[in-house]
């Protein structure tokens, strides 16, 4: 027989805190808490296997559950002295879901359960209180109808509203018509007619009456909570955190201890230390005579638990500490206990019945990221805890919010959400809604804050990127223009917000039936992808020395090196502050999209446009100025560090001119007519840019952009030495497919070269040649790939691309029909897909490795600064990781933690 039930409590206890797999989180510390002798009422847990079994079995339990639920009730009446059903000393049973990692308020809890006609009269003897027994049997209906007869059952309610509301509304009219203030001042007699009510209404509406019968109401409800695993809430709150359906959820079915039995006894919530600050006390809010639900529900102001808890919305009512000392000292003394066992903050549940203390529950608590950092640090200080574990304390991703302004949490909990869209670029930002990047940019040199909205951008729109306070697009994936930009500048910004219907002609924009002009204020959370229709506060999160002394001792375990996708001196001195040991792609194209940059693109785009070698020529020499200049400022800035340089790689067409008046400056530039102009644009369109006339294929048509580009970063380097610096650039050449490029490029490449040190008489200048993994050809030929490259960078965006046939342009339109279809669990331009993309690097590796096994290996996709990513990259055994300066230090911290759990 399939052990399906494992028992807690102070007789028995079969699990611990190392079964969280198996028992859920809950389950689990139940368990872990019995075992340490801390007061916790006995009860079972059902195994996350039997909820699979449950699906497996179309919605059966399996054979043998009934007999072991029977076997273990028996367990917890004996060691309480009690009976379920028994009329004379009835025993209630909670049920309550429990997944192995916290999913807090996605799954459904019934409390009560055991309360029928049978045993309300038993109950109102042994407890001489029949209000509360009223009040419990209607918690009990409301729940029950609600989560069993009604969710479970995939019920959809008649007029849009559940039963819950309807219930809920009765209650309410009850007190508005007999002026009761809170539900604790309905009589008695009002509180049994109430439930005899509900009991009418559920038979109505839900066509089945409420079940009488103790043993019937439990496997219902043990039923429902393996079901509300697969409920609404859970399954989105599952895509959203990339916990796998498979995991199912575990049931705890524990004796009812009751906090609303009068007035010595209380329930309330804990955190072992502050969750929003860190600081080291203990935080915590209870209610007199209440059950549970009440404290989080907000009904009532909860007091606080002690005077460290007191602010001003509780300042006047009593706490624990005052009210009842005794059990308070005992809840302290347990406090400690907890901390000291787990080694870090818990968020606890306890219940006082008539003077006894009961914990109902203890996990890890959640935290915001200042908490969780200097929590980590005090542990260490307080030598709790040691370094790896310090370092392993604190998410990567929650950096993020430790180093941009962001909404302020508590604004955000009210606001009216406008769209959602994929979080592209961290932080929060407020600002006027503007259609354009003309707009955004007059706006903005106005002193006014704007959001530039999009349908997609491109690189023309890069001036008003730069101004706007955030950017906002319907269309676009997480590698789409917009965000890679934004991330790169630790802009805000949402891309992919499908429900934004923008008209540009009337400088509207429609979603749904709201509407909005332009002028009207936004606020974005881009760390959410979440859009508002208002203000929002924001929270500052500037630099703290505590953060960097973190930051420091988690540089001490970290194996692999962290280096910037960057191609401006001040992205590159950011990206330094962050920690950045170098540059791992340098874009050179970004020199044509920034601030001051009309000259360069003029140029540019004179030269794209040329017909002849000649004409080409001459463009370059005027352009070639601007390139040595640009390349040179960085090299400075990034003196004796690598830095890789990427030839020239998007599609030429993306630079064509647009307007009448750019195309007339270039018409009069060639000598040319306009019509011709427009002709030779018209030549440049390809159908399929992504995989057209771009990257190393540009350098094979027309050497002499390649020529320019690889001159002017070797005259950049000789002036620099010349000056007594140390540059070190890596020649990058993008987008190859085979060797015999990689052959082509490298004789230009060595040309130059010996131009450079004849034309400033030097002997040398170190440099390394190498090329872009991102398409899956030269992975597999890598060990040819090596005869020429010193190094790789695998650039998996294209990479991504290239091996899922996924438009990284295009992914919003049905990425998240993948998701929530679960046919992928992740959007993988934003993780790296490990089963394929990932054997395809680690393929690169060793065949590069076979070549040359002194190979120099790094990414430089936007891969490079997500965490999981981060760490499969360390297993691959890369040299370095190249990422966004505002995602360096996540990387860092991703990179040490891989490297400590390496060891
Ligand atoms: C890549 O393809 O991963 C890459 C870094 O290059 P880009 O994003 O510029 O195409
Ligand atoms: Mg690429």
């Amino acid at each position: 027989m399939t052990k399906y039930i494992y028992e807690f409590g102070p007789k028995k206890t079969d699990g611990d805190a190392g079964q969280k797999n198996r028992l859920g989180g809950k389950g689990a510390n139940l368990a872990e808490m019995a075992k340490l002798g801390l007061p916790v009422p006995p009860g079972f847990t059902i195994s996350t296997d039997c909820c699979n079994h449950y699906f497996d079995l179309n919605g059966q339990f399996p054979d043998s559950l009934e007999a072991q639920v029977s076997a273990a009730m028996a367990n917890i009446e004996a060691q309480m002295g009690m009976g379920f059903g028994d009329p004379d000393n009835p025993l209630l049973v909670s049920c309550r879901s429990g997944a192995r990692s916290s999913m807090p308020g996605m799954m459904e809890t019934i409390l009560n359960v055991g309360l029928c006609s049978a045993t309300i009269p038993g109950l109102i003897k042994k407890t001489g209180n029949e209000w509360f027994v009223y009040d419990a049997y209607r918690r009990l209906i409301m729940m029950y109808s609600d989560v069993v007869m009604e969710k479970a059952e995939q019920v959809v309610p008649k007029d849009g509203m559940g039963i819950r509301l309807n219930l809920e509304m009765m209650m309410s009219n009850l007190k508005n018509d007999k002026g009761y203030d809170n539900d604790t001042d309905i009589s008695t007699k009002d509180m049994k007619a109430l439930c005899d009510r509900f009991k009418k209404k559920i038979q109505e509406d839900l066509d089945e009456a409420f079940p009488d019968d103790p043993k019937g109401q439990l496997m219902g409800a043990i039923g429902a909570v393996f079901k509300s695993w697969n409920g609404k809430r859970a399954v989105s709150y599952r895509r959203i955190e990339h916990i796998p359906d498979a995991w199912g959820t575990a049931v705890n079915v524990q004796a009812m201890v009751f906090g609303n039995m009068g007035d010595t006894s209380a329930t309330g919530v804990a955190f072992t230390r502050d969750p929003a600050t860190g600081d080291n006390k203990f935080y915590g809010e209870w209610l007199i005579n209440a059950q549970g639900e009440d404290v989080v529900a907000g009904i009532r102001t909860p007091n606080p638990l002690n005077t460290d808890t007191k602010n001003t919305q509780n300042h006047h009512l009593a706490s624990l500490e005052e009210a009842m000392p005794e059990l308070y000292g005992q809840l302290a003394d347990i406090r400690s206990l907890l901390e000291n066992h787990y080694k870090d903050m818990q968020d606890i549940e306890f219940t006082i019945q008539e003077g006894r203390l009961y914990m109902l529950q203890c996990r890890v608590g959640k935290r915001t990221a200042t908490a969780a950092l200097n929590m980590a640090m005090d542990m260490l200080e307080q030598k709790m805890i040691d370094e790896k574990t310090m370092v392993c304390r604190m998410d990567p991703k929650v950096l993020d919010d430790l180093l941009h302004p962001v909404v302020d949490p508590a604004e955000e909990k009210t606001a009216v959400q406008v769209a959602e869209g994929l979080p592209a670029g961290p932080g929060g930002a407020w600002g006027q809604i503007v259609f354009t990047a003309e707009e955004a940019v007059k706006w903005a040199k106005a002193d006014k804050k704007v959001i530039l909205v999009r349908e997609e951008t491109n690189p023309e729109d890069i001036e008003g990127m730069r101004a706007a306070a955030a950017i906002l697009t319907a269309r676009g994936g997480m590698t789409s223009h917009a965000a890679l930009v934004a991330r790169g500048w630790g802009k805000c910004c949402i891309v992919g917000a499908g429900a934004l219907k923008i008209n540009l002609a009337d400088k509207e924009l429609r979603v749904g039936t709201r509407l909005f002009k332009e002028g009207d204020i936004f606020t974005l959370n881009g760390t959410k992808g979440v859009v508002y229709d208002r203000r929002l506060k924001m929270k500052d999160a500037s630099e703290n020395p505590r953060f960097q002394k973190f930051m420091a001792i988690a540089d001490t375990y970290r194996t692999m090196k962290v280096r910037t996708n960057a191609d401006t001196p001040e992205d590159a001195r950011t990206a330094l502050d962050f920690g950045a040991q170098g540059i791992g792609l340098f874009r050179t194209e970004h020199m044509f999209y920034g601030t001051d940059s009309d000259r360069p693109l003029f140029l540019l785009r004179k030269m794209i446009l040329s017909k002849t070698k000649t004409e080409r020529e001459n463009a370059l020499s005027e352009l070639f100025p601007f390139v040595k200049e640009e390349i040179g400022k960085t090299l400075a800035v990034m003196d004796k560090l690598p830095v890789t340089m990427r030839l020239l790689d998007p599609p030429l067409h993306e630079f064509i001119p647009q307007g009448r008046k750019s195309q007339q400056e270039i018409a009069d530039a060639l000598m040319i007519d306009i019509e011709e102009v427009e002709k030779r644009s018209d030549l440049l369109k390809e159908s399929n840019p992504m995989i057209g006339h771009r990257g190393v294929r540009l350098g094979i048509t027309y050497p002499e952009i390649t020529k320019m580009q690889v001159t002017a970063v070797f005259e950049a380097c000789a002036e620099l030495i010349l000056d007594g610096k140390d540059p070190r650039p890596e020649i990058m050449v993008p987008v190859t497919c085979n060797e015999k490029e990689l052959a082509f490029i490298r004789d230009i490449v060595l040309d130059c070269y010996e131009g450079a040190l004849e034309k400033y008489g030097l002997e040398a200048i170190a440099y390394m040649y190498g090329t872009m993994i991102e398409i899956p050809r030269v992975a597999l030929i890598a060990d040819k790939m090596a005869d020429y490259a010193q190094f790789f960078s695998f650039g998996t965006n294209d990479l991504t691309q290239m091996t899922f046939g996924f438009s990284r342009d295009d992914i919003g339109s049905f990425m998240n029909d993948y998701i929530d279809n679960a046919i992928l669990n992740f959007d993988p331009f934003e993780t790296l897909d490990q089963e394929a993309v990932g054997s395809l690097i680690t393929t690169a590796v060793d065949r590069g490795r076979q070549t040359r096994p002194d190979i120099k290996l790094g990414i430089c996709g936007e891969h490079g600064g997500d965490p999981a990513s981060v760490v499969f990259c360390h297993k691959a055994g890369l040299s370095y990781v190249s990422c966004s300066p505002y995602r360096v230090p996540i990387a860092r911290l991703a990179a040490a933690q891989a490297a400590i759990e390496d060891a």
